[in-house]
């Protein structure tokens, strides 16, 4: 009786954790084809990587900010790229709807082909990072290589400053 008891135990355990395993890599392969892998070109998924910079994590360093706002601009996450803009960059003296009009248009008319980091100088709350956008518009090659200046204000990395390199 109780040998039985426990094959049929075993069985139901068995049986449980099969069904588990399905549901939770059903879950998960889901959620990894939803994410995608990152704009930034990271080769991480879009979840593991700038997705947390855009959902309130802050970025850890000059790089890590830049490469969370080519995936913003990508993904057309208007806000975080405004927030992200040091308030002395000439941008940030114009009026936000403006602004926030300008970007939403400038991120559903862009493809955001990828992003290739060139160099990068981190200090302690000054960093630098030159990189290449591959951008389309209307078929176009849109495509620029940036030397972008970033400032840590109050433990947070803001773009501050950028022009344009050969
Ligand atoms: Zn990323």
């Amino acid at each position: 009786m109780a040998t039985s008891y426990n094959e049929e135990l075993l069985r139901c355990i068995k049986f449980f954790c099969v069904d588990l395993c399905g549901f939770f890599s059903k879950i998960f392969g889901m959620e990894k084809s939803q994410d995608g892998l990152c704009p930034c070109g990271s080769g991480k998924n879009y979840g593991a990587c700038c997705r947390l910079c855009h959902e309130g994590e802050l970025a850890k360093s000059a790089e890590a900010l830049m490469r969370s706002r080519y995936s913003a601009y990508a993904k057309g996450i208007v806000d975080y790229i405004l927030k992200t803009t040091h308030p002395d960059h000439p941008d940030a003296k114009r009026p936000e709807d403006v602004r926030r009009k300008e970007i939403e248009e400038f991120c559903h008319t862009t493809i955001f082909k990828g992003l290739k980091i060139l160099d990068v100088q981190e200090g302690e709350t000054k960093g630098v990072v030159k990189f290449t956008a591959y951008l389309y518009m209307d078929g176009k090659d849109f495509s620029f290589t940036e030397k972008s200046t970033f400032e840590k204000v109050l433990g947070k990395w803001l773009y501050l400053k950028g022009e344009l390199a050969p």
